[in-house]
């Protein structure tokens, strides 16, 4: 080894030791002509020394070496004098006073400064992705992404799991999003696809017999990338035999608490996490994907609406939709700006207006005087009406009431994006909690409006709920619920699964709901329709996504801060600069030809 010690994990303890360092050098300051450098490696830094009196040989290098260059120093750790200890780092009581110095390699110039908070433009910092990580928040976001994926890999293997991998060159079949294609040389004019996920593989392994797999799974999904997406992402996929949708959910809810409490013991984890169904998540939160550290919850006052003259409201319950909102605790002092802002929340997610009531005064609202209920136009209404309205909303003296008209599923969409709003304005979240919830009994099919057919919610292979087999002959696909269940927390989705379908004729029967022909069903999904015809038992799984996980751990805004080399938002890898075109002799291999995008 090229030291004898870590930069970092130097300690008082340590002084009188004699060491050998390597590392970058960082910070350099000059004092009469001592020289002082944090030297960093990945455990930390510490303070190298150089007196020309004791060692002029070293201290001349030092002069030299300049940010980033990798240097080998060997020393004596000395405590630092009194009143000269720097508490803000680990190795702060100590200090290294070298006596050789061995320039291993030099650096040019960094386009940004290698240190804790330094700030740096994105671009730049995925053009110089090898500088960005060197820097210390980053490698801390890389290490607890390795300990958090080894918590897995030995909490799974410790309860009989296989760990078993599967192909990266697949069949293309609709799955949901767009495949990556792969062209095939060897057979002209195929091609394979890069798997969306390793949704049909698994299914076939509870055929094989194997009963409980696991896989750290690459995913592709070519998609534009909306938000804080990219292009491949990892999963933890997994999948068991003979379980219902309770042990799945146990075995998810064990792990994620045993995982956080070991890697990220400072988070405030809520436990045991809430087991909501979609439609209550719908009913209170507007959203499937509520972030439960605080309330806001909603209530319908379609009825009540009905009874004012405002005519949003009429003509909204009239052409069947609803008139939905919550209460803001203590804000009826919010000021005109406050107000202000939420109508623009409003009007940026789309929604038509925004109603609100705000009772001033500390009178029970019965009591309050017109006056002291602030209305937004169009809501005149007495205090009695007022009364009744608080009563169900669950309102009191200082509080505001938000309101929103509309049809469903847009009216959740707006509420669900007011209520956010409205926590950040706020400030009712804090990073560092972490509200975990199952959202259970998602719809099985969704109507897609363009396309005016059905989609699956969660994907084809999912089952209907107990009893409502007998359902999918009927009209109403809408209300046929499935056993599908997602992990969502702080608002985030965080995973998905289901148990699955395991007989040939319900399959095949949710194919033909969804539009294939029997021809396409038998050359897409062929394969898994045969195995369910081989002893194919009981089994589901789910798929926890590790890249926002890991990011809500860390604390970043980002899932590219917890990716070592992720790609931009446009899908370029700015590092490799990719993607680029090939050559020609590549394209002509492959018997492929390019022609240019239309204008
Ligand atoms: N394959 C599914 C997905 O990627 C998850 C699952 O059903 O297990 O969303």
């Amino acid at each position: 080894m090229l030291r004898s010690a870590d930069c970092g994990s130097l300690k008082g303890e340590n002084a009188g030791d004699q060491v050998t360092l390597a590392g970058w050098i960082g910070r350099r300051r000059d004092h009469g002509g001592i020289i002082f450098l944090d030297l960093r490696d990945r455990s930390g830094a510490v303070q190298v020394v150089f007196n020309p009196e004791n060692a002029a040989d070293a201290t001349r290098i030092a002069e030299e070496v300049r940010g980033e260059w990798v240097v080998q120093v060997k020393g004596t750790v000395n405590k630092r004098p009194n009143g000269m200890e720097n508490s803000s780092i680990p190795t702060g009581d100590i200090e290294v006073m070298v006596d050789e110095i061995t320039v291993l390699n030099r650096s040019l110039t960094p386009p940004f400064y290698i240190e804790e908070d330094a700030e740096a433009d994105e671009s730049l910092r995925l053009r110089y992705r090898y500088l960005d990580l060197r820097r210390p928040p980053m490698l801390r976001n890389l290490t607890l992404r390795h300990n958090v994926v080894k918590y897995i890999r030995d909490f799974l293997s410790n309860r009989d799991f296989l760990e078993i991998e599967t192909p990266i060159l697949i069949k293309s079949t609709p799955e949901g999003a767009r495949d990556f294609l792969v062209p095939s040389r060897m057979q002209p004019g195929n091609f394979y696809a890069l798997p969306q996920s390793p949704q049909q593989m698994k299914q076939l392994l509870m055929v094989s017999g194997v009963e409980r797999y696991f896989q750290i799974a690459r995913c592709f999904r070519d998609e534009d990338l909306r938000a804080d997406r990219q292009l491949e992402f990892t999963q933890l996929d997994l999948e068991m035999s003979f379980v219902e949708e309770d042990d799945i959910l146990d075995l998810t809810e064990k792990l994620y608490t045993g995982m956080i409490e070991s890697v990220t013991p400072e988070k405030i984890l809520r436990k045991p996490f809430p087991r909501i169904t979609y439609d209550e998540a719908m009913e209170r939160y507007a959203s499937d994907k509520p972030d439960l550290r605080f309330g806001l919850e909603m209530t319908d006052v379609s009825d009540l609406a009905s009874e004012t003259e405002f005519r949003v409201f009429l003509s909204t319950v009239e052409g069947g939709g609803q008139i939905k909102g919550f209460v803001v605790p203590g804000q009826a002092q919010f000021v005109t700006g406050q107000v202000k802002e939420l109508e623009d929340t409003s009007k940026a997610a789309g929604a038509g207006g925004l109603a609100y009531i705000r009772y001033r005064g500390t009178n029970p609202v019965g009591q309050l005087t017109d006056e002291e209920i602030l209305q937004s136009a169009g809501l005149r209404m007495p205090a009695e009406w007022h009364q009744r309205l608080a009563d169900k909303m669950g309102a009191g003296p200082g509080d505001m009431i938000l309101l929103m008209a509309g049809r469903q599923p847009r009216l959740n969409t707006w509420l669900s994006a007011m209520r956010t709003h409205v926590a950040e304005l706020l400030e009712l979240t804090d990073p560092d909690e972490l509200a975990f919830a199952f959202v259970t009994r998602f719809p099985l099919f969704d109507w897609n409006e363009d396309a005016k057919r059905w989609d699956s919610t969660h994907h084809p292979f999912t089952s209907p709920e107990e009893g409502q087999e007998s359902e999918l002959d009927g009209e109403d696909l809408g209300a046929i619920k499935s056993k599908a269940y997602d992990l969502v927390c702080n608002g985030s989705e965080l995973a998905s699964g289901s148990i699955r379908i395991h007989n040939r004729q319900l399959q095949e029967k949710i194919f033909a709901i969804l539009g294939h022909t029997k021809e396409e069903t038998e050359s897409q999904f062929g394969q898994i329709l045969e195995a369910f015809e081989y002893g194919a038992p009981p089994h589901g799984g789910i798929a926890p996504g590790i890249d926002r996980l890991v990011a809500i751990l860390c604390n970043s805004p980002s899932i590219r801060d917890v990716i070592a080399f992720p790609k931009t938002q446009s899908g370029t890898d700015l590092l490799f600069d990719a993607p680029t075109p090939v050559a020609q002799s590549q394209l002509d291999e492959l018997y492929l030809e390019t022609v240019k995008k239309p204008e």
